[in-house]
């Protein structure tokens, strides 16, 4: 039997704890917010996925008081990206050192370990609750606002939280966003990727991504914390029994024959990812906000998906109503409103930039990246997709 035996009544209900959800209730506490958080799942967030921080997502570590936090817990720093032929002729070599911007790197730390950095550091705030595992399962609307969401936990109680705001930072099948009613479109893409692990078959003080580009395909290798390289590439669903099935010596030699520097790389399988693009026709409905993929999952070629979820939470943090005014539905629609319009204007290019990138073959690819260096507006568009800093002055932190 299902029995309702708590209610809850925070300013901030999180639906998920991935990155999106716990970055939100890091860079958040503090504040004077009372925020519960409710994670399903007792794993922590699969660590092959996104696990580079871009020099402006640094910027934000910083400002949310948690950029220590990430070194001490092992984070390292990249210098750049080198893309190259599978001969190795350089294509484009775009080393950050050069930008006039406060964090000239790239930062890495596995996934999971983002996330349990983040999520530590919201506990700091003594007006935080973590629920979890619990599911958010039952959605209950009032005059368009979410009234209250049922949540369950595993011995079979429900927990009924009445949040002035709810956040969907539920991933990409997001329930939220569902109950919600904002219409979502996907686009499922038809290869998938495979990633593995493995020590670094070219070891690099500089730590560069090192993208080799074939005439039909793709082979990237990124450096882990530890001297660790994860190399990845899209394949065929026909080819994943192979690789899933695949031995070291296999794995070594069919990296090798795609990329023959890389021979003698020995790795694990680390997994096989489905590329799937959602994209919601707004962010915002009633009181609820979606972030993170729930909001704009992405095909993850350029490395973007985390760091747009953190931009997006410093802009929703910025217009937020205070916590005395976040009981106001008119100030709270406004803010959600005006945060709305914002993500909207900064995602709707990247994401069709993102797809558009993904669907293009390998050979316009190498034309656009060997005419970026020597074209002032390729080189700006280029260091603003992999840097994060928009061209609008007034919202950099320089
Ligand atoms: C192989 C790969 C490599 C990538 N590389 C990069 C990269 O280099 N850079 C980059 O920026 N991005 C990258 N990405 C993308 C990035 O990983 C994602 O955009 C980001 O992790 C999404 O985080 P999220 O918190 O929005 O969603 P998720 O990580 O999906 O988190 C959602 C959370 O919500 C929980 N949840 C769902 N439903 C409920 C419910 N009803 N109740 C309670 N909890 C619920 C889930 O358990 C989950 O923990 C990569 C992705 C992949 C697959």
């Amino acid at each position: 039997m299902i029995v309702t035996n708590q209610v809850l009544e925070p300013d901030i209900l999180i639906v998920g704890s991935g990155i999106a959800g716990a970055a939100l209730a890091c860079a958040i506490r503090g504040r004077g917010y009372n925020v519960v958080l409710v994670e399903r799942s007792v794993q922590p967030p699969d660590t092959a996925r996104g696990d580079h921080l871009q020099p402006y997502s640094v910027a934000l570590l910083e400002n949310w008081g948690v950029l220590e936090d990430f070194l001490a817990a092992g984070a390292e720093r990249r210098l750049g990206t080198i893309y190259l032929s599978e001969e190795q002729e350089i294509i484009l070599s775009a080393p950050l050192e050069r930008l006039e911007i406060p964090h000239p790197y790239y930062l890495y730390l596995n996934h999971d370990v983002i996330g349990s950095v983040l999520l530590k550091k919201a506990g700091d705030d003594k007006n935080f609750t973590l629920l979890r595992p619990a599911t958010a399962s039952g959605f209950s609307f009032d005059n368009e606002r979410m009234r209250s969401v049922n949540v369950s936990l595993p011995d079979d109680t429900v927990v009924e939280v009445r949040a002035h705001l709810v956040v969907g930072a539920d991933g990409r099948n997001s329930r939220v966003c569902h109950a919600a009613g904002i219409p979502a479109r996907t686009h499922k893409y038809p290869r998938p990727l495979v990633a593995m692990f493995g020590p670094h078959p070219l070891p690099d003080p500089r730590n560069e991504v090192l993208s080799f580009l074939g005439n039909d395909k793709i082979t990237v290798c990124i450096p882990r914390i530890g001297g660790i390289a994860k190399i990845g590439f899209t394949l065929d669903p026909s080819e994943i029994p192979f690789w899933r099935n695949s031995t070291v010596e296999q794995r070594r030699e069919a990296v090798a024959q795609r990329v023959p520097c890389l021979a003698g790389y020995e790795s694990e399988l680390a997994g096989f990812f489905p590329v799937i693009q959602v994209t919601t026709t707004a962010y915002t409905h009633g009181n609820v906000v979606l972030l993170g993929d729930a909001a704009h999952a992405m095909h993850p070629a350029r490395g973007q998906g985390m760091n747009v979820a953190l931009r997006g939470i410093e802009r929703l943090i910025d217009c937020l109503p205070s916590p005395r005014m976040i009981a106001d539905p008119v100030q709270l629609h406004a803010a959600l409103q005006r945060y709305d319009a914002m993500q909207k204007q900064a995602n709707t290019r990247l994401l069709e930039d993102n797809h558009a990138r993904a669907r293009e073959n390998v050979g316009a690819l190498r034309a656009y990246l060997g005419k970026v260096a020597g074209d002032q507006r390729l080189t700006a568009r280029y260091v603003r997709e992999t840097t994060g800093y928009s061209p609008e002055p007034e919202r950099n932190l320089v």
